[in-house]
């Protein structure tokens, strides 16, 4: 798998539904680099987020089904920087995630331990279960207090949603600082340019 050569995006190691959204990105030259793009690579992505046990294997039906609630949220969190309404179909996408199965922990009993809520699931719904937890992330996300602080990297056409840890900033990373740093100072050498 190639990894995104950034550090995670402020927000990301706290927000599951930012990890998924920022889990494809638009480098410097258009290239994308994508971390779900094959089966084993979805695998390996729910594994590191703890969303899914060590020698889980996804289908690719389940990296699709991933990819999709992926692209829902992104659209979501688009509109979302942007001020404007969601997509109702990117809204149905996250609340189909959401309802699928059930979040509540049951109650169970062994004579062990007694009375205990534990989250048990067939191994055929850890990617159902690993959405909704996802989807439960993005709703808190966007409701919370920081669901004003949300916002995509300034430095195109990198593509990934942070939450802003300075009114100011907003860029993922160092490096698209510099780059939005740079673009911008470009941008005022043109418009000299064209003035003078
Ligand atoms: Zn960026």
């Amino acid at each position: 798998m190639t990894s995104v050569p950034l550090p995670p995006a402020p927000g990301t190691a706290a927000h599951l539904s930012l990890a998924l959204a920022n889990s494809v990105v638009t480098l410097p030259g258009g290239s994308q680099i994508d971390e779900l793009d094959t089966p084993d690579n979805a695998t390996a992505w729910l594994i590191a987020q703890g969303l899914a046990p060590e020698g889980t294997g996804l289908l690719s039906y389940c990296q699709q089904q991933l990819e999709g609630l992926r692209a829902d949220l992104r659209r979501i969190l688009g509109s979302h920087t942007e001020g404007s309404a969601p997509a109702p179909s990117a809204l149905e996408g996250l609340n189909r995630a959401l309802t699928a199965v059930p979040s509540a922990a049951p109650l169970h009993y062994s004579p062990g331990a007694g009375l205990e809520r534990v989250h048990t699931h067939p191994l055929s719904r850890i990617v159902a279960h690993a959405m909704a937890q996802i989807a439960e992330d993005a709703a808190g996300l966007l409701t919370g207090p920081d669901a004003g602080r949300l916002a995509s990297c300034a430095a195109a056409p990198c593509d990934r949603f942070l939450i802003r840890t300075h009114a100011r900033r907003h860029w993922c990373s160092e490096r698209c600082g510099a780059r939005q740093r740079a673009n911008r100072s470009y941008a005022r050498k043109l418009e000299k340019a064209r003035v003078d």
